[in-house]
C-alpha cells in the first residue's frame, strides 16, 4: 500500500552509492528543481550524484545552485550508477535518449505526480494529487529527516512556484502554501526566485509570443482557442524551445475559452501540441489518447502530419469532448 512505497522510497535513498538523478526532456522548474533537491538530499546522506537531463537547462533557472552540474547524456559514457531516481517523468519516453544510457538490471525509482503515469520504475511513489514532484520531496526529507538546507529549500521552492503558476493553478492547496511558508522560513527570498523564473523573459519569447497572438484564432462559438507556430516563427524569433512558455495560456485565457492550444511544427512532419482547459475537457486523458499526457488543466502530446491533417483533426476532437463534457 501507500505508506509500504514511502518506506520502499527511504530505502532506495540510503542502501546504493551511486545515483543517476534524470528529468524529463525540456524542462520545466519543477524538473530542475526537482532534480536538484533530489541531489541534495543524496548529498546529505553521503551519496555520489551524477544529473543528466537530455536538453540544456533554460538560462532563467541557472542561477540555481548545482545547475551545472546538471550533464547532458553524451557525457554520461563511463559513469557507473547502481541506482536511478527519475523525477517529474511521467513515463520513459519523457526523458529523451537518456533512458537508452541507463542499463535494463539497474533498479529506478520513479518520484512524480502525473495522473499519466505508467509506473516505470522498480519503485513508484506516484502521488498524483500533489501539486509538484517538488512537494512529494519535501514529504520524502520530512520523513528522512534530512534537514533543509538552503538550496534544498530553494530548489524545492522553484518546483512549486512554477508547477502552481505561482501560486495560482487549482493545485494551489493549503499545504502548498504551508510548504511555501516553512521553504520561505528555510530562507529562500519569494521576491527574487519569483522575478528570475516568472517576471523574466527572453527577447525570443517576447518575439515568439508576439508571433503567436497573430495567429491566434477562435472556434465560432468561442470555446476553443489556438495558436500555430511554424518552424519560420522560431527562426525569425530567434526563438529557443522554452521561449513557448507561457504562450498557450494567452488561448485559454479569453473569456469564454475553455480550451486553449499550442501547436508547434517539430522536426519533420511532427507537430507538439501543448492544451490547457479551464473546467470543462480533461486534456490529459485527450493527450493520453494521442499518446502524450500530463494533468486535466495542462497537457501535451505530439501527433504527425501536415497542418491541413492535424489541426481540424485535433480541434474536432477537443469539439467532441466540449459536447460530452468529457474526453
Ligand atoms: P507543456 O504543454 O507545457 O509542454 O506541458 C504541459 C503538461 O503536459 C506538463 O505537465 C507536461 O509534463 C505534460 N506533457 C507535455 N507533453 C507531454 C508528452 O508528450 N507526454 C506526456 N506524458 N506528458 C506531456
Ligand atoms: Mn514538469
Ligand atoms: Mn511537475
Amino acid at each position: 500500500d501507500h505508506s509500504d512505497v514511502w518506506l520502499q522510497t527511504s530505502s532506495f535513498l540510503r542502501e546504493k552509492e551511486r545515483y543517476l538523478v534524470v528529468s524529463h526532456l525540456h524542462p520545466d522548474g519543477d524538473a530542475i528543481g526537482s532534480t536538484l533537491a533530489v541531489k541534495a538530499m543524496l548529498e546529505h546522506l553521503g551519496k555520489e550524484v551524477v544529473l543528466t537531463n537530455e536538453s540544456p537547462i533554460p538560462p532563467k533557472f541557472q542561477f540555481l545552485p548545482g545547475c551545472d552540474r546538471i550533464l547532458p547524456p553524451t557525457e554520461l559514457d563511463g559513469c557507473s550508477f547502481d541506482g536511478v531516481v527519475a523525477v517529474d517523468v511521467a513515463d520513459r519516453e519523457r526523458m529523451g535518449v537518456v533512458w537508452e544510457y541507463i542499463p535494463a538490471d539497474i533498479p529506478l525509482l520513479n518520484i512524480d505526480h502525473h495522473p499519466t503515469n505508467d509506473r516505470f520504475g522498480t519503485v513508484n511513489l506516484v502521488v498524483e494529487d500533489a501539486a509538484a514532484t517538488a512537494q512529494i520531496l519535501y514529504t520524502v526529507a520530512k520523513v528522512m529527516d534530512i534537514p533543509f538546507s538552503s538550496s534544498l529549500a530553494l530548489a524545492l521552492y522553484t518546483g512549486l512556484l512554477t508547477d502552481t503558476g505561482g501560486f495560482r493553478y487549482s493545485n494551489t492547496t493549503p499545504e502548498v502554501m504551508e510548504m511555501a511558508a516553512s521553504l520561505l522560513r528555510h530562507g529562500v527570498n519569494a521576491g527574487e526566485v519569483a522575478d528570475r523564473v516568472i517576471e523574466t523573459m527572453s527577447r525570443g519569447q517576447l518575439a515568439l509570443l508576439q508571433r503567436g497572438l497573430s495567429n491566434l484564432r477562435f472556434t465560432a462559438d468561442g470555446r476553443v482557442g489556438w495558436i500555430w507556430l511554424t518552424r519560420l516563427d522560431f527562426q525569425e524569433s530567434g526563438a529557443e524551445e522554452d521561449d513557448l512558455d507561457g504562450i498557450v495560456n494567452y488561448a485559454r485565457n479569453v473569456i469564454g475559452v475553455d480550451v486553449g492550444l499550442l501547436f508547434r511544427e517539430t522536426e519533420g512532419d511532427k507537430v507538439k501540441v501543448s492544451l490547457r482547459s479551464r473546467e470543462i475537457v480533461d486534456v490529459a486523458e485527450l493527450a493520453h489518447s494521442f499518446g502524450g499526457g500530463g494533468h486535466a488543466r495542462a497537457a501535451g502530446c505530439t501527433l504527425t502530419g501536415s497542418r491541413e491533417e492535424v489541426e481540424p483533426m485535433m480541434l474536432e476532437r477537443v469539439n467532441a469532448c466540449l459536447e460530452g463534457g468529457r474526453e
